[in-house]
């Protein structure tokens, strides 16, 4: 199917955009990579009158250090981030993860910002947003404003973004010392969504006990779902087998209602975010004890 007609505007600056988004308000829609919102449109399960194209928009696309971490402007695609030697070496969950999203050729034109915003629950980065304790840098008619973002996704493609603000910046905090990460999802094919997945990461004491944990569970209810009662079980303790399969016992505890589809059975995702639970806690404090 083709969408429906659409006028199509290309502003160069943020300001522009927001002003148009205040102009048109829930009339227009962003287009980044277009990699979700294109298939929206052919379905015709969107239909806004105006499409505003953020490729041209000036300083979106960067990947830069910053007080010990790492911002990325929305506008990056995910190609570029799988590639950045800078996140490879500061934030290693994100590397591993952005490998797990869709094919080369959707992640050449598939946005940080653009993923962020359409909040699927099955997306590789919202997840890892959370598990990194990202924040979102927003952008809107009364300037700018900072969201966590645990706190920005809402329900099912649904965030706390107004219709007149855009995402403009994601940052990341450094990592502290002896934190080891991981990332695993379950998927029918390489490149498909995941039926559920995990991004988590641990931090070592000097003398060999967790001091943090966190735990994100993915495709298992309408938002990424933080395994707080795991993460309860790990702090404090010597990681080991005993442990991690006590954590993962509780992984289930925070998720309320996971996803029962033609995908995979809710019962069925209840057992793998167990089971990935005690596969990504092994390898996440397997790496954090190795430094
Ligand atoms: P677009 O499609 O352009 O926009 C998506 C939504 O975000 C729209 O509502 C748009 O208005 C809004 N938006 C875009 N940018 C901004 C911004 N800066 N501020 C506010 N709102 C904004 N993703 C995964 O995580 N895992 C997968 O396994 C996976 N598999 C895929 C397989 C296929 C076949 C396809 C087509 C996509 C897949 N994706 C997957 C999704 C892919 O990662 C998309 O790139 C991503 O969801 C959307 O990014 P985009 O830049 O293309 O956004």
């Amino acid at each position: 199917m083709k969408p429906p007609p659409f006028d199509f505007v290309c502003p160069k600056t943020v300001g522009e955009v927001i002003s148009l988004l205040e102009k048109h308000q829930s009339d227009a829609k962003l287009i980044a990579g277009g990699q979700s919102l294109m298939p929206l449109l052919n379905m015709r399960l969107a239909r806004p009158d105006i499409l505003i194209d953020l490729s041209k928009v000036a300083d979106l696309d960067y990947i830069k250090e910053a007080d010990g971490g790492l911002t990325i402007g929305a506008m990056t695609c995910q190609r570029t981030v799988e590639r950045s030697e800078l996140v490879k070496s500061r934030q290693p969950l994100l590397h591993e993860a952005t490998r797990f999203i869709a094919h080369p050729q959707i992640r050449n034109r598939g946005t940080i910002g653009g993923s962020l915003a359409h909040a699927d629950p099955a997306a590789v980065y919202p997840a890892v947003a959370v598990a990194l304790d990202a924040k979102l840098e927003v952008a809107g008619p009364k300037g700018k404003r900072s969201v966590e973002a645990a706190d920005f996704f809402v329900s099912y493609l649904t965030t706390v973004l107004e219709p007149n603000e855009m995402i403009t910046e994601v940052r990341l905090p450094g990592l502290p010392a002896r934190t080891g990460c991981s990332f695993i999802e379950v998927s029918r094919r390489h490149g498909d969504y995941a039926l559920t997945g995990i991004a988590s990461t641990v931090t070592l004491q000097n003398g060999g006990q967790c001091s943090a944990a966190r735990i994100v569970l993915f495709g298992v209810g309408a938002t990424p779902v933080r395994a707080r009662k795991a993460e309860q079980v790990m702090v404090g303790q010597k990681p080991g087998e005993k442990l991690i399969g006590q954590a993962a016992e509780k992984a289930n505890e925070d998720i309320e209602e996971p996803l029962s589809d033609i995908h995979a059975s809710a019962e069925y995702r209840r057992h793998l975010a167990q089971v990935l639970t005690r596969r990504g806690l092994a390898v996440a404090c397997e790496r954090a004890a190795a430094g």
